[in-house]
């Protein structure tokens, strides 16, 4: 019988985050959140890289607060302003501090970023924009719109809220960074690599997982390289999609029966070793190397 390896993902992960909910009392009111202490021990399985576009912009702290009178990609693309409270467009000098950061975190070789939500330069989904009486609109801040161009796999700070919604990112983290080491070059690696990864986006995105199933039994016997490369973004950004808590509490229960009922468990838990300040990650049975 052909002997398995297993796969262990140990690598210390480099992780950008927002200076602000790293204790850095870098807001526009002088301070600081503590969120991620909600990781714990865990945090030693990452490299911590802050960073705050603000400052980098030079701008001041305490500041005036500034807003967005689009999406961050609006603003990117020349249609939308930033703000400050007294009206003064900011634009131009947000543009060169969330730059800057974007270069910091490049050389620092990150592969995943965590950002303050609701910020005008550092949110993801949840960025109030728009006229002060448009306040519903929400969207993307500048640097987050940066961020997602980059590629890095993105982390809103509500996942910090808990440890279960911590859980549930983080586990999602570990499957996008198996994908992203994956050397897929034919359709049959693809669909396998599909196979194990299909039950983790199925948890966040029920609808998209199903499209990406009939797009790859769709695919020619041959594909071009094109087509395989985007549908592997297509399975990293369903990973990457923002859930609601009892979604990720359903996710983690599935997982765990589905672990269990493949006699699996404990593997999809990951340890870390304090004495090596190494991680170890078990990948589950089904990401062993065969
Ligand atoms: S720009 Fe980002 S890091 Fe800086 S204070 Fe605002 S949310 Fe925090």
């Amino acid at each position: 019988m052909e002997e398995t390896v297993p796969e262990i993902i140990t690598d210390v992960v480099s992780l950008g985050v927002s200076a602000c909910i790293d204790r850095c009392p870098v807001r526009y009111n002088g301070r600081a959140f503590d969120e991620l202490k909600v990781i714990g021990r865990e945090v030693a399985d990452f490299r911590l890289k802050p960073v705050c576009p603000e400052c980098m912009a030079g701008m001041a702290v305490p500041r005036i607060p500034t807003r967005l009178t689009g999406r961050g990609e609006d603003v990117l693309d020349g249609t939308a302003l930033v703000k400050d409270g007294h009206g003064r467009d900011r634009t131009a000098e947000l543009v060169v501090g969330c730059e800057a950061c974007i270069g910091a975190l490049r050389r620092a070789q990150v592969e995943a970023v965590v950002l303050k939500e609701k910020s005008p330069s550092c949110g993801l989904f949840l960025t109030p924009v728009g006229t002060h009486r448009d306040r519903a609109a929400t969207g993307s801040g500048l640097f987050g719109a940066m961020v997602r161009h980059e590629g890095w796999f993105t982390i809103p700070s509500t996942a910090l809220n808990s440890p279960l919604s911590w859980r549930d990112w983080r586990r999602r983290l570990h499957a996008w960074l198996w994908l992203k080491r994956r050397d897929l070059a034919s359709a049959r690696d693809l669909y396998d690599a599909w196979h194990i990864l299909k039950l983790v986006v199925q948890g966040t995105q029920r609808g998209e997982a199903d499209a990406i199933g009939r797009s790859l039994a769709a695919l020619p016997k041959r594909p071009a390289a094109e087509e395989l490369a985007a549908l592997r973004v297509r399975i990293a950004e369903g990973l990457m999609a923002p859930t609601r808590p009892a979604r990720a509490r359903n996710a983690l229960w599935k997982a765990y029966a589905h672990a269990v009922k493949r006699g699996s468990w404990p593997a999809w838990t990951c340890t870390t070793s304090m004495s090596a300040r190494r991680p170890t990650c078990a990948a589950p049975r089904a990401w062993r190397a065969r």
